[in-house]
């Protein structure tokens, strides 16, 4: 069939794993071949986030304006705001399927059946959903850093969030299938790869062995020939152990960044969000970490505003957040969720005050990851170097190993890891330059992601 498809992904790193999972199954099936970015197409398959009330305007809008750009054409919507609120995506114009969680491995079928009467709808529930969608693929839209998905699910009850009701419960994939993921990347020029998931502290549980298997998955992909670089995305606190903290500390190809949700400082408010942990509990992790792995880049994640969240319990947030050697902070304004269970807890806290304490984190974090940025001036460091994709006159740029943005000035060339000098912090972040041929003769550039002066 020469159909052309669009895809088109909004949220989450496992939302762009998931578009590329459809996009293979679509094509296997000779579904259609996919269109450029800039090129019309007959379909359009929307993947679609629905983690805050924004992400939901954010997709009615995307759908919206293909629609207005392109009459003629199907749109397909499938993510969590699929599975959350199909209704709500069929009467979108334009809108002709509309595919859940739990029916994603037909979505390549489903397509093939779109005709002109109303939208069909095929969401299951996701407490259905059994098996993790095994899907190798071997291309992902950023070219540079290869995300792979090795986990689905959540089998936690925060009590803001809907994940566990879009996305089911966890299912692991096989470690043999993330591994032959991960070669299969390898093999295609990818030189980083980054472990997703939705909980994959949770990795293994479901699996024959019964238990969790997530340094044993670390330790296999760090032996994989080509892999030059390990990262791991978002992994929550309450399964974190010292084991992958060491593999970290031991390891040149594991970067040193960990991104670990927070949420709150508050003990009153951790318990009302049901989160596993305590404040105290989260703040000697954070603090073993950065005294086992120097110069760890450490993120995480607060919301501001939560149902009876106080002025003391924001602050207790604040200093946590303050005094720990966190880099950087997503601050969200708490929205109640449709359909999670603090959707209606007593005590809102008015939106203007929701707003000042996100303002106030989003500062905090943007003067800690300056003060961070500001001690790699002078140092040179490994940059994992992101083609340019706009021709030899584009600016490039890169990542360091603990998640430091350097922009390179002008160039072009294949994803690679270089030595970098960073030679300044202006308000856009570091700026660096590679490190010539003299200069690397001179540096010490054994240590693999880790500062090679
Ligand atoms: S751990 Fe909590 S916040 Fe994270 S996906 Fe599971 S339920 Fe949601």
């Amino acid at each position: 069939m020469n159909r052309r498809i669009a895809y088109r992904t909004f949220g989450c790193r496992l939302n762009q794993y998931d578009t590329e999972a459809i996009r293979t199954l679509v094509e296997e099936r000779g579904g259609g071949e996919t269109a450029g970015l800039h090129e019309a197409a007959d379909v359009y398959v929307v993947n679609t986030c629905s983690v805050t009330a924004r992400a939901d305007a954010t997709a009615r809008k995307a759908i919206r304006r293909i629609n207005a750009e392109h009459p003629a054409a199907k749109i397909v919507v499938t993510g969590c705001y699929a599975q959350r609120a199909p209704g709500e995506l069929a009467a979108l114009p334009g809108v002709a399927l509309v595919v859940g969680a739990a029916d994603r491995a037909r979505v390549a079928e489903l397509i093939d059946g779109i005709g002109d009467g109303p939208p069909i709808v095929a969401v299951s529930p996701i407490s259905t959903a059994r098996s993790f969608l095994d899907v190798p693929i071997t291309e992902m839209a950023e070219h540079s850093r290869a995300f792979v998905k090795v986990q689905e699910g959540c089998n936690e009850s925060c009590t803001f969030c809907i994940v566990p009701q879009t996305r089911g419960a966890s299912r692991s994939r096989t470690l043999a299938s993330v591994l032959d993921q991960v070669r299969r990347l390898v093999d295609a020029g990818y030189v980083e790869v980054v472990l997703t998931g939705v909980h994959i502290g949770d990795y293994g549980l479901d699996l024959p062995e019964g238990r969790r298997l997530l340094p044993a998955l670390i330790e296999r992909i760090l032996d994989v020939e080509g892999v030059e670089r390990f990262r791991l995305s978002s992994v929550e606190p309450a399964s974190l152990g010292d084991d992958v903290i060491t593999l970290m500390a031991e390891s040149p190809k594991f970067a040193r960044h960990f991104h670990i949700p927070f949420q709150s400082g508050s003990d009153a408010v951790l318990t009302r969000m049901k989160r596993r942990y305590r404040a105290e509990e989260f703040a000697s992790l954070v603090t073993r970490i950065a005294e086992r792995v120097p110069d760890c880049g450490i993120g995480t994640d607060v919301i501001c505003g939560f149902p009876g969240e106080t002025d003391e319990d924001f602050l207790r947030t604040f200093e946590h957040v303050e005094k720990l050697p966190i880099t950087y902070v997503h601050a969200f304004t708490y929205s109640p969720r449709p359909g999670s269970e603090a959707e209606h807890f007593p005590g809102e806290v008015p939106g203007e005050i929701r707003k000042r304490r996100t303002r106030a984190l989003k500062r905090l974090s943007a003067e800690k990851h300056r003060r961070f940025a500001r001690q790699h001036v002078g140092r040179i460091v490994e940059v994992l170097i992101e083609p340019s994709r706009h021709g030899g006159a584009a600016r490039i740029g890169g990542w360091t190993d603990n998640y430091l943005r350097v922009d390179l000035g002008k160039g072009a060339g294949d994803a690679r890891i270089e030595p970098v000098e960073i030679t300044g912090l202006d308000d856009n972040g570091l700026t660096g330059a590679c490190v010539s041929a003299r200069h690397r003769a001179g540096a010490d550039v054994s240590a693999g992601g880790r500062c090679v002066e």
